[in-house]
C-alpha cells in the first residue's frame, strides 16, 4: 500500500480523520506547531499515543500481577515480534499476550471517543504498517512515518506555523512520554522501581537482541525483557530523518516531557 497517497486521497475527499502522534515526535516537530499543521492538513482531532501507552502499561502490570511467577518479553515492537515468531518461535510463549501496543491502545481510544473518524498513526516506525494490517486490522489504522508526513506537508505547502491555542485533544502529560527511549516502558510503568535488581533487562538494537532473548530463556531471575529493535529505542527508528545523535534525540524527548508536565 502507498500510505502517503492513501492519506492524500482521504484529505482530498474530506474524510473524518484523527491523528495519533507517537511520543518521539518532538525529535522532528515542535509542539504545538505540529498540532496547528495537522489541523491545517484536515485532521479534526490529534491524540497523543502516550495516552495509549498508559493503557499498555496498565495491561502489562495487571498481567504480571495475575501470575507473580510469570515471565514476559514485551511486545510493542513489531520487528522484535516478527523476528521471534519467524526465527525463534520457541520463545513466542513469553510474549505479553492480551497487552495492546501503544498504537493499538490509542486506536481503541480514538474509535471510542471519536466514532466514524479514521485513526492515522504517525511515528518513527515502518514495521508498524505491518502491525496495523496483520496484527490489529480491526481499528483500520493508516500508518505513516514522520518522513512521509513531512512530504505530505510539502505537498500541501504547509509550513511550520503555530496557533498557541492548539493542543492535543487527548494528551498524556505523564511518564509515558519517554516511551520511545529504550527502557521507557519499564520506567514509565513504575516496574523498574518495583522489581528487584536483575529482574528487568532492558535491551535495544538488532545486534543485541538475539543474545538477550537467549539469556532471558536460560536465566529465570529475569522476569521482564524490555526489548526494542532500534538502537536507543524508537528514537532510532527508520522513519526519523535527523542528524541528531541518539543522546540529542533522548534530550529532546526528556525536554518535552519536563516542559509540558503541567501545561496540557
Ligand atoms: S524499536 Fe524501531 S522497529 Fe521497534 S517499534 Fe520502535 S521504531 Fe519500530
Amino acid at each position: 500500500m502507498n500510505e502517503p497517497k492513501a492519506l492524500i486521497d482521504l484529505i482530498d475527499n474530506k474524510e473524518k480523520l484523527a491523528a495519533m502522534l507517537a511520543p518521539s515526535f518532538p525529535i522532528i516537530f515542535p509542539y504545538p506547531a505540529i498540532i496547528t499543521m495537522l489541523r491545517k492538513l484536515g485532521f479534526a482531532y490529534v491524540v497523543e499515543v502516550a495516552a495509549g501507552a498508559r493503557k499498555t502499561n496498565k495491561e502489562l502490570i495487571s498481567l504480571l500481577k495475575s501470575d507473580p511467577n510469570g515471565r514476559c518479553i514485551t511486545s510493542p515492537c513489531p520487528t522484535v515480534v516478527r523476528m521471534i515468531k519467524k526465527q525463534m518461535p520457541q520463545y513466542a510463549k513469553y510474549f505479553t499476550h492480551n497487552v495492546d501496543s501503544p498504537m493499538a491502545a490509542t486506536a481503541k481510544i480514538v474509535r471510542e471517543q471519536y466514532p466514524g473518524y479514521k485513526p492515522v498513526f504517525i511515528g518513527p516506525c515502518v514495521m508498524k504498517k505491518f502491525e496495523a494490517t496483520e496484527d490489529v486490522p480491526e481499528p483500520n489504522i493508516l500508518v505513516l512515518t514522520y518522513l512521509e508526513l513531512s512530504e505530505i506537508f510539502n505537498h500541501y505547502n504547509i509550513n511550520e506555523q503555530v496557533n498557541p491555542d492548539d493542543h492535543f485533544d487527548i494528551s498524556e502529560p505523564g511518564m509515558t512520554r519517554i516511551y520511545p527511549i529504550d527502557g521507557g516502558l519499564s520506567q514509565s510503568s513504575g516496574l523498574y522501581g518495583q522489581m528487584q535488581d536483575g529482574e528487568i533487562k532492558i535491551v535495544s538494537g538488532a545486534q543485541n537482541n538475539i543474545a538477550a532473548i537467549k539469556e532471558f530463556d536460560t536465566n529465570p531471575k529475569i522476569k521482564l525483557l524490555d526489548i526494542l529493535n532500534c538502537s536507543g529505542g524508537c528514537i532510532g527508528g527508520p522513519g526519523i530523518k535527523s542528524n541528531l545523535t541518539i543522546e540529542e534525540r533522548k534530550k529532546k524527548i526528556l525536554d518535552y516531557y519536563s516542559s509540558q508536565l503541567s501545561t496540557t
